[in-house]
């Protein structure tokens, strides 16, 4: 007998080799029924591979992470089987799951190009396939074996990647139907739980992603274990489509790209500039209240700085290359992140136990290489701004500042209404310590400190192994939009290393020279990828203490501009951002145009409102209406703003 022991702790006993479905069936028949894959000591595999040895165990559906991406994974293979039947010759480069769904980059015999056309047929026979139920079989074979296997069926990528890629003695084939794939694994254990499929789009794609090698075909497709789950998924879509953050920007003018300025280098119009402004002064009253300092440094930095914060060995193919002075031929770096800059800060003047902890804030603009093919509007961009802090302290004081950033990350969210809130701790993966910098013992207490700070408020959060960045572990705080959809946005990262590398020093209470420990952290992430979001969560019907225009003052007939105009400069004096819609059209027409822009609210004015210095006050998309003199309908939107921003005056509790 071995003993399995499951997430919640228990313990139960099975015979030795067991698999992952009957220790399903042995806790519910409705659990093996939705059951895709299963965790076997932190590792993924399938529901029919044998446990020969006390394990831990976590079984994975559909909605777990794990088991979508086994679900997608098997998915890729159905597809692979089905475009081997319909495209006799063709040739397979990597098939892998993805974050929403799945692809496989493909090239087909004599140049037959694979198109939206051909969706339809594609997605017919995956599930004529499926229907099938063909079992996955897992085979493990020789390096040798592999090449001749898949040059025997003239599959050239395949055997590129075996020849350079692979070592002999870990080499695994999957086969279902007469396909057979070269794979690591997991999968379902039979085909015939996808039971709706969908083809999503077909791009162009360079095998290996070297622009130098062949462009293959990259079919992009999602499927679901219920007919009803792509239904879903397909009305998901159509709305995300209607909120992508690059149309609702270009329509509400808050940013543009220019080719001529250069792809990935946004630039923020007019109105999004002021939106951006009004999330950092709200980010930068919290911020005071907590003890920050701001800091302002330049957007590069001598390549020097880089070699000695470690960037340059480990980051520089994701930075641009380093800049050349015309004469001194002194080397330089556009900034791709602000920490060294920071760390000179404190190195400035020497520090005492009594300054710390130091925290020094800055809106930080820096620079990365994201290749153009995979730049996306605000989300994917080559120059951003993060609202970027590092807190240096004793380490005993990690923990608590650890909490005080976790209030100020939980009262930015409350702000926003984001109250699906998931979060997750990255460690570092203790089976390859190699590409790590620090020691054993300091990893080992940052972690803690995450880990503690976490359960003292609360927070449920996710532990990731082998997720940390190479110089410290990490907590990243997720959010679901308001149609469902997952953005990665704060992050707070312990840090022991790089005050070791810029040799920072602090005097301690005994007189001795001490390190400090450095905690990275941003509410936002940036403000980039921050309002991408919020443009795609709110629709662009953004809060009214950020919105570009608060007010619509819509006069009824041109003899009424100028009392129209008068409330505009009343409300403008009173700190409400209004605008006044003079064009000579209807006023339903007026309504109905300010309702499209998005205005939270309309205020309309005509003879009796010009006579007795009143408004009329509709709200965005029909809601209350109600007529009240203009001091009133000032008073009413500053009241509105400051119980919107209340979360702003929150203390530290200590
Ligand atoms: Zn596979
Ligand atoms: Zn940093």
């Amino acid at each position: 007998m071995i003993k399995i022991t499951f997430p919640d702790g228990s313990v139960r006993e099975y015979a030795e080799g067991v698999t992952g479905f009957q220790i399903a069936e042995s806790i519910s028949p409705a659990l093996a029924r939705n059951v895709v894959s299963c965790g076997v000591n932190g590792e993924t595999v399938e529901l029919n591979r044998p446990i020969n040895e006390d394990a831990t165990i976590a079984l994975y559906k559909f909605d777990d992470d794990e088991g979508k991406h086994t679900f997608w994974h098997t998915s890729a293979h159905l597809l692979a089987e089905a475009l081997q039947e319909l495209y006799p010759g063709i040739q397979f480069g990597f098939g892998p799951a993805v974050e929403n769904g799945f692809f496989y980059d493909v090239m087909p015999a004599n140049g037959v190009a694979i198109s939206e056309n051909d969706f339809p047929k594609i997605e017919a026979k995956m599930m004529e396939l499926a229907k099938k139920n063909e079992p996955v079989v897992r085979k493990e074979i020789s390096k040798a074996d592999a090449m001749k296997a898949f040059a025997a069926d003239g599959q050239t990528y395949k055997c590129e990647h075996i020849d350079q890629d692979l070592e002999d003695g870990t080499i695994s084939t999957y086969t279902q139907g007469a396909f057979t794939d070269l794979c690591r694994g997991p999968h379902l254990v039979s085909t015939g739980l996808i039971k709706a499929v969908k083809i999503t789009s077909v791009a162009g794609a360079f095998w290996r992603g070297d622009a130098e090698r062949e462009q293959m075909t990259r079919i992009y497709g999602i499927s679901f274990p219920k007919k009803k789950m792509l239904n879903e998924y397909l009305t998901m879509l159509e709305e995300a489509k209607k909120r992508d953050h690059r149309k609702i920007g270009k329509e509400m003018e808050l940013f543009m790209f220019s080719e001529r300025v250069g792809k990935g280098l946004p630039i923020w119009l007019p109105k999004g500039t002021e939106l951006r402004l009004r999330l950092q002064d709200m980010l930068r009253k919290i911020q005071k209240n907590f003890g920050y300092q701001e800091v302002i440094t330049p957007h590069i930095g001598g390549k020097n700085l880089y070699v000695t914060s470690g960037h340059y060995a480990h980051y520089s193919k994701d930075a641009f290359r380093p800049i050349t002075t015309p004469e001194e031929g002194e080397e330089y770096m556009l900034k791709p992140m602000n920490c060294p800059h920071h760390c000179e800060v404190f190195a400035w003047k020497p520090r005492s136990y009594k300054d710390l902890p130091l925290r020094i804030a800055e809106f930080g603009t820096v620079y990365r290489y994201e290749k153009s093919g995979e730049l996306h509007g605000l989300t994917r961009v080559r120059s951003f701004t993060q609202d970027d802090a590092h807190i240096f302290c004793r380490p005993d004081q990690v923990k608590g500042e650890f909490l005080r950033v976790m209030d100020i990350i939980q009262a930015v969210f409350s702000i926003f209404k984001f109250d699906n809130v998931e979060a997750q701790i990255s460690l570092r993966d203790p089976n390859d310590k190699v590409k790590y910098i620090g020691s054993d013992e300091v990893w080992a207490e940052s972690e803690q400190a995450i880990i503690d700070a976490c359960k003292e408020k609360g927070l449920e959060a996710k532990v990731e192994y082998g997720e940390a960045a190479f110089y410290g572990p990490k907590l990243d705080f997720m959010v679901k939009d308001a149609i469902g959809r997952r953005w990665q946005l704060g992050t707070i990262q312990v840090d022991y290393n790089l005050p070791q590398r810029f040799k920072l020093e602090y005097t301690a209470e005994d007189n001795s020279k001490q390190t400090p420990v450095m905690v990275h952290r941003a509410p936002f992430g940036s403000m980039e990828r921050f309002t991408a979001v919020l443009i795609e969560h709110t629709a662009g019907h953004f809060p009214l203490w950020l919105t570009p225009d608060q007010v619509a003052i819509l006069p009824i007939s041109e003899k009424y501009n100028d009392y129209a105009n008068e409330v505009q400069h009343f409300l403008d004096a009173q700190g409400v951002r209004a605008n006044v819609d003079d064009r000579n059209e209807k006023i339903g027409r007026k309504i109905r145009d300010n309702e499209l822009k998005r205005v939270p609210y309309m205020v309309i004015v005509g003879e009796k409102e010009a006579a007795e210095g009143l408004v009329s006050m509709r709200k965005q998309g029909g809601g209350e209406q109600a007529t009240m003199t203009k001091e009133e309908f000032a008073a009413r939107i500053n009241a509105e703003v400051a119980e919107m921003l209340k979360a702003t005056n929150l203390k530290p509790r200590d």
